[in-house]
């Protein structure tokens, strides 16, 4: 277990999970980014590659969606081939279990980390003298309207989707929680603690 937990630390992340929560139901926006975005370097300058709709004018939108250097000029591709050959690759990578195992054991382990870090919070909270703390904080108007109950309940919820997804990565990866039984116990108990 790591340093003590602060209150400035719990209240800060109190209030995460309920923005968290009430940011959740929106759709993510459409990217209009080629799926290389970010990944492909220049060949020659090793400068990160653009590509037309990200730097989108009338002329642009106007030729076939491309991949260019805007540093040095020397790549200029196709989106559709590149990106193409970027799936094939990522469908290949996809069958190698190592890769997949090595994918699922990174995953895995940052959401033990998150759950942890949930369930550190929670029990902090449970501590008489800490969560006397919190009701001052929250007195003086630092935590919003909702009561320190409310915001519990919004932690645990933002837990739950956590929790699911790593009982669906089986097998045990860190210190973490690790059985679905165990996961669900976490659950129920940020639960009854809220409500
Ligand atoms: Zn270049």
């Amino acid at each position: 277990m790591g340093t003590q937990l602060t209150v400035d630390e719990v209240s800060d992340a109190l209030i995460e999970a309920r923005r968290g929560l009430s940011t959740l139901p929106k759709e993510p926006l459409p990217r209009l980014t080629s799926t290389g975005v970010g990944l492909l370097h220049c060949r020659a300058c090793r400068a990160l590659l653009a590509d037309s709709h990200s730097s989108a004018t009338s002329a642009t939108l106007a030729t076939k969606p491309h991949y260019e250097c805007l540093n040095c000029g020397d790549v200029f591709a196709w989106v559709v081939r590149v990106d193409r050959e970027l799936q094939q690759l990522t469908t290949q990578l996809l069958s190698e279990p190592r890769v997949v195992e090595r994918w699922r054991r990174g995953r895995a382990a940052e959401l033990d980390a998150r759950i942890e870090h949930g369930l550190r919070i929670r029990d902090w909270c449970q501590v008489p003298a800490n969560r006397r703390r919190l009701q001052r904080r929250r007195r003086l108007g630092f935590l919003g309207g909702d009561s320190v109950a409310e915001l519990l309940y919004h932690l645990a919820l933002g837990l739950y989707p956590l929790v699911t997804e790593r009982a669906s990565l089986s097998g045990r990866v860190s210190s973490g929680p690790g059985s679905l039984a165990e996961l669900t116990r976490v659950y129920d108990s940020c639960r009854d603690l809220a409500l």
